[in-house]
């Protein structure tokens, strides 16, 4: 079967073969992709004339309200999806629930927050600004949608999640969008898309999937459009540099890799809950999507005299867990997506084992259960130690896109803080503390180079939310490597989707023009 791209408010087949997904556990072939022979120009255009148009008759209300009425599609084909991420993507249902449910939540949490906007269609900022000596006239700055399209190119890793959590904020704003979804695991984007267009919610042209190769279409961006990029840091300097995009300075945001910490303050020692804790974050994301998460933990920072200890109990628990095809009852961790990322994940570990040792896993004389390793994409969970942190080069620069993490000793707060800095950007930092002094110290001296700071201590206990976990109402993004980019941060998002202006002209038509527009700092509240 070959999936179709939905463009210009109908399916349209791809020209060929195409290419082919295919379950990582057994090797099958699934379904096929293609973006040959397509118009991506005319599909980018009708989205533009008719999804934009379509949207922009709305107020935020109402399109809040569609976002609430996609998500109960999406609830009621939930079987479905999970079936799609067993054998595309060899998700357990925990992992396939972290994508789908994920999508969901978000979906509904813009839903909600969208009421806040109400009957608006644009955005007031700020107070009036006197520009004469008398009052006759001002400038008042405002933001308005944009005209063009919010074009999606995803990542692998959350075929659900990676198209709702940019979707969301996208079309409460008023803009189309147009995903193209990873082509190792398409098929689910595809089926979400799909399941929208056919339950009629949105306006055509609103929601455009094209799958398989991007081929010319970023030749096609305009002015007002905007290209949301989430992938490799190598990708993402293409996309940059795309003569389209420099020639029209199309807005780009950009996700990418992220060489994240987990920092043990130096009162985490052994029986502390700041310790468990911990341990129990850390097994929990070299698991969960088996290490396949750009927020996952790659870096172990923690105290010398504690890390040994740290090491141990992570490998006694990362021991206990079962690995193979997530179809056995007994698994709790399943393969990487493809046989392509497993070697990637191999290069990265050899890398990583130069200059690290490995305390557990590591791959030798592992066998996952029910499969065969020839055929099957499987990473055996690993953890590694790295005595000279400061002087290793790999464990702060190359991301195993995997169930890998890395120990690193520090001896005192300027070589934790150094080594946390060695990442040069990352999504997120989680730091297990309850000294004052050492928060106080730690936070503010990576704050510049991560977009989120998760600190638990004995009174957050269990109640944090993950590190690894991106909440709709928190920022996503981080500095350098991760991308340079932002998003969610609950309505905060939508200013990527708006485009600021001024007027400066009388009180009257500064009134007459801000008759539908709603308090910009609402986007904040
Ligand atoms: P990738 O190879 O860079 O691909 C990402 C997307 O870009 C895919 O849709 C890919 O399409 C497309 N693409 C490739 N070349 C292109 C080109 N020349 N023009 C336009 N599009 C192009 O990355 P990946 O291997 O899928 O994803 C893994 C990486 O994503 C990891 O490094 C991870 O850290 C990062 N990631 C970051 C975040 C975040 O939020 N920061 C989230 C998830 C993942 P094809 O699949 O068709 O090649």
């Amino acid at each position: 079967m070959k999936l179709a791209n939905y463009l210009e408010g109908r399916w349209q087949e791809g020209e060929g073969a195409g290419i082919a997904l295919t379950d990582p556990v057994t090797g099958e072939e699934l379904v096929r992709v293609s973006s040959d022979g397509l118009d991506l120009g005319a599909a980018l255009d009708f989205a533009r004339a008719s999804g934009g148009a379509g949207l922009k008759a709305m107020t935020y209300e109402a399109r809040a309200a569609l976002l609430g009425r996609i998500a109960e599609v999406l609830t009621a084909n939930r079987d479905a999806y999970f079936d799609i991420s067993l054998r595309n993507s060899g998700s357990t249902a925990a992992d396939a629930g972290f994508d789908v449910d994920g999508a969901i939540f978000t979906l509904k949490t813009y839903a909600r927050a969208g009421k806040v906007l109400g009957g608006g269609r644009l955005l007031k900022e700020g107070a009036r600004v006197a520009l004469a000596k008398t009052e006759v006239f001002q400038a008042q700055h405002f933001l308005t949608p944009l005209s063009g399209v919010a074009i999606f190119i995803n990542a692998f890793n959350f075929p659900a999640w990676g198209l709702w959590e940019k979707a969301a904020p996208a079309l409460l704003a008023g803009v189309p969008v147009l995903v193209k979804p990873a082509t190792p695991t398409a098929w689910l984007t595809q089926r979400m898309v799909q399941d929208v267009v056919d339950a009629g919610i949105l306006p055509p042209g609103a929601i455009n999937v094209v799958c398989g190769s991007a081929r010319d279409l970023l030749d096609h961006v305009g002015e007002c459009d905007v290209v949301s990029f989430t992938g490799s840091a190598d990708t993402a300097a293409r996309i940059r540099m795309h003569p389209a995009v420099v020639a029209k300075s199309v807005r780009i945001n950009v996700e990418a890799d992220s060489v994240n910490s987990a920092i043990l303050g130096p009162d985490a020692v052994p029986g502390s809950p700041e310790f468990d804790l911990a341990v129990k974050e850390i097994v929990r994301e070299l698991t969960i999507k088996t290490g396949q998460k750009c927020t996952a933990i790659r870096r172990i920072l923690a105290p010398a005299a504690v890390a040994p200890a740290l090491a141990e109990a992570v490998a006694g628990k990362l021991a206990g867990m079962t690995v193979g095809d997530p179809r056995s009852e007994a698994v709790r961790v399943g393969p990487l997506v493809s046989k392509a990322q497993q070697a990637a994940a191999f290069e990265g570990l050899a890398k990583l084992r130069e200059e690290a040792r490995v305390v557990f896993g590591g791959g030798e004389g592992f066998v996952p259960v029910d499969a065969d390793p020839a055929l099957a994409a499987f990473v055996q969970p690993t953890l590694l130690y790295c005595d000279q942190g400061l002087m290793a080069k790999y464990v702060h620069d190359v991301e195993v896109f995997g169930p890998v993490a890395t120990v690193l000793p520090y001896g005192d707060i300027a070589d934790a803080i150094a080594m946390a800095r060695r990442g040069c950007g990352s999504l997120v930092a989680s730091v297990y503390s309850a000294s004052a002094a050492f928060l106080a110290a730690l936070v503010p001296a990576i704050a510049d180079l991560h977009g989120r700071v998760m600190v638990v201590d004995g009174t957050v206990g269990n109640q944090h939310t993950g590190h690894g976990n991106v909440m709709p109402n928190c920022l996503h993004g981080g500095a350098g490597r991760a991308g340079g980019g932002e998003e969610l941060g609950g309505l905060r998002a939508l200013a990527m989707y708006h485009r600021r202006y001024v007027v400066q002209g009388s009180p009257a038509l500064l009134d007459a023009l801000s008759a539908d527009a709603v308090d910009a700092a609402l986007l904040g509240a």
